[in-house]
């Protein structure tokens, strides 16, 4: 799950080709590359590490003229990551050259078809395999490269979204996607290739999303020409103009996305809501589910399926569909969901949860799910995504670009959303008396000025995670709605710090982590007033009686839990239902401030990626 950017027009490629790397390293970054055409030859350089290595090193290595290029920030699947392996990769003629995004499943046995034939490979990637796949189909008399991608990727089992050009017919470069996101910028006589819009919209606001099975052959000073990969049909290209601006996807003063993308939650919220919740009129507008009233009405049930915070989200939505609408939900780890035969029915509504829209898991448990016959709803940040356009109806949360790995703003917006859509279920369904349906109107109206309020808790959080940035183990304790808050935190946690960290159920503790309680260990404890919250003080008082040491997440005034913790960070009342909102910010600060302190990498951290688009 790489980055992919590509240029061909009339300006110097290599600028605006870093340039997008650097922006689409969220999505892998292990290794990067850039090949350009300099009018003569393809000039290549290639390095293990970040896009920073790649400039320091291309800018001594190769010239960086050049109206036409691609580039790749890589996140290995095939092959360590190593400059060898790294993208873009040379067919055996040095004629061709690739960058690839996915997986090709059957690499091994096409591999061993080529080795036969006479290919030799220098990499152990999958993509040297399809690149030299392709120019044994060019060899064949008469067929370009755009017919001969075609071909070849007619043999391929797999994942892709692929650039690819021929350094004898500089005027084209022919991308392809399957399962892997690719868009295509149109500017005046000048085309640019990204994984997502963000390298070029400070060029051109114009895009064409390829869908899955389709390739397109773009000719420099003319036109794109979109195919069905299949059977060669012409496809009619769907423009659209986008909606995001370069600022919202820079740091903004900030030292970091991730602490940009958590001081946004506010604003986030605010603009998740905005014309949907209209206080006024006590009334919910959502056209995904106005237009779909009666499948919601008739469900039997609701399944959730999502991965990693979306998941988390996931469970916080259960609570309060089961709570509001009394409708019965499953909360399904998509990655489980789709191998294991689910007994799924025709009244089911399936809710698919993911950030980027791109997650591989999120879009089979889809496809498995509409394949049985239920009805598919998708909740969703980036616009245009697979997985906003798989599904039969759905709801953006409207975030904004999420550039930081670790998801924040994605997973309380998206909360948001599944608020809004339980409290509009409720409603149509009488589940819910008109005067509690006001108060939550009321109340999820008043969020971002309290999320706001709880982000003033930055400078204590602060305090704290310079006590505990050198443990080596936190737990995270939540009942009710704030147990997958409690996930959520130890999520965080692990995500950028690397510490070490689990979340309970608050009342689970004594059935196992409560033996890890020792005077070293923090234990995060969420215990606001509404919801089990003399429960939850019990539980505390068990902790303390062995010495570990409380970080309770408190509401505003609460004195009980102070007598007993070591530290309370509060935050404002509100509902219990609405409380994951407010308890999920300082989880958020304690993690990035600890995270900072050991100076790790905040915004991408090892071993992950942004959307994963592999399964
Ligand atoms: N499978 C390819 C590789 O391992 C591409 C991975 C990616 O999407 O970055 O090089």
């Amino acid at each position: 799950m790489c980055g992919i950017v590509g240029y061909i027009g009339h300006r110097e490629a290599y600028p605006i080709i870093l340039k997008g790397l650097k922006r689409l390293e969220y999505r892998g970054y292990d290794s990067a590359g850039i090949a350009l055409y300099d009018g003569n030859d393809i000039k290549l350089s290639k390095t293990k590490g970040k896009v920073a290595d790649l400039e320091e090193r291309l800018e001594k290595e190769i010239s960086t003229k050049g109206s036409l290029g691609i580039g790749h920030t890589r996140w290995a699947t095939h092959g360590v990551p190593n400059d060898v392996n790294s993208h873009p990769h040379f067919s055996n003629s040095g004629n061709l050259v690739i960058i690839h995004n996915g997986i090709i499943e059957n690499y091994d046995s096409l591999k061993k078809e080529l080795l036969k034939r006479g290919y030799i490979f220098n990499s152990d990637t999958d993509t040297e395999v399809l690149i030299n796949l392709i120019e044994d189909v060019m060899k064949q008399d008469g067929i370009k490269l755009g017919k001969a991608v075609q071909v070849a990727l007619n043999q391929v089992v797999g994942a892709y979204a692929i650039a690819v050009f021929d350094k004898n017919k500089p005027n084209e470069i022919v991308v392809a996607r399957l399962g892997s996101p690719l868009a295509i910028g149109i500017g005046d006589d000048e085309f640019f290739i990204a994984s997502d819009a963000s390298p070029f919209i400070e060029y051109t606001k114009n895009a064409i999303y390829l869908e899955d099975e389709e390739m397109a052959i773009i000719r420099r000073d003319k036109e794109v020409n979109i195919r069905k990969i299949k059977d060669d049909s012409l496809v009619d290209p769907y423009m659209q103009e986008l909606q995001i601006n370069l600022e919202q996807i820079e740091k903004g003063g900030y030292d970091h996305f991730m602490l940009k993308e958590i001081f946004e939650q506010p604003r986030a919220i605010l603009d998740t809501f905005r014309g949907r919740l209209l206080i006024d009129k006590a009334i919910i507008k959502m056209a995904g589910i106005e237009d779909n009233m009666k499948k919601f009405l008739n469900a039997d049930r609701i399944i959730i399926v999502a991965c990693g915070t979306s998941w988390h989200a996931g469970l916080v939505a259960e609570y309060i569909f089961e709570d509001l609408a009394r409708i019965p939900v499953e909360v399904e780890y998509a990655s489980e969901f789709r191998y294991r035969n689910p007994v799924i029915k025709e009244n089911d509504v399936v809710i698919a949860i993911s950030q980027s829209g791109e997650t591989a898991d999120t879009l089979a448990a889809i496809k498995l799910a509409k394949s049985k016959g239920a009805f598919v709803f998708g909740v969703c940040n980036v616009v245009g995504s697979s997985i906003a356009r798989e599904t039969d109806a759905g709801a953006y949360t409207h975030a904004g670009p999420e550039i930081g790995v670790a998801s924040t703003k994605a997973f309380t917006t998206q909360i948001t959303v599944l608020t809004l859509i339980a409290l509009r279920l409720a409603r149509a369904k009488g589940t819910i008396s008109s005067s509690d349906y006001r108060h939550h109107l009321i109340e999820l109206e008043l969020i971002p000025e309290k999320v706001e309020k709880a982000l003033k808790s930055d400078a204590y959080v602060k305090t704290i995670a310079a006590i505990y940035k050198d443990v080596k183990n936190f737990l995270y304790l939540g009942r009710g709605y704030n147990f997958p808050v409690a996930l959520e935190g130890a999520l965080k946690l692990k995500e950028i710090s690397y510490i070490h960290a689990e979340g309970y159920p608050a009342a689970e503790m004594k059935h196992g982590p409560i033996a890890l309680i020792d005077e070293n260990m923090p234990i995060v404890v969420i215990a606001t007033k509404k919801g089990h919250y003399e429960k939850v003080v019990s539980n505390i008082q068990e902790i303390k009686s062995r010495k570990g040491k409380i970080i309770g997440i408190v509401t505003e005034g609460d004195y009980s839990v102070r007598e007993l913790a070591d530290h309370v960070i509060e935050v404002p009342d509100t509902l219990e239902s609405l409380s994951p909102l407010l308890t999920t910010i300082p989880l958020q600060l304690l993690s990035y401030h600890i995270a900072v302190m050991l100076e790790k990498n905040v915004d991408q951290p090892r071993n992950l990626a942004k959307s994963v688009t592999v399964e």
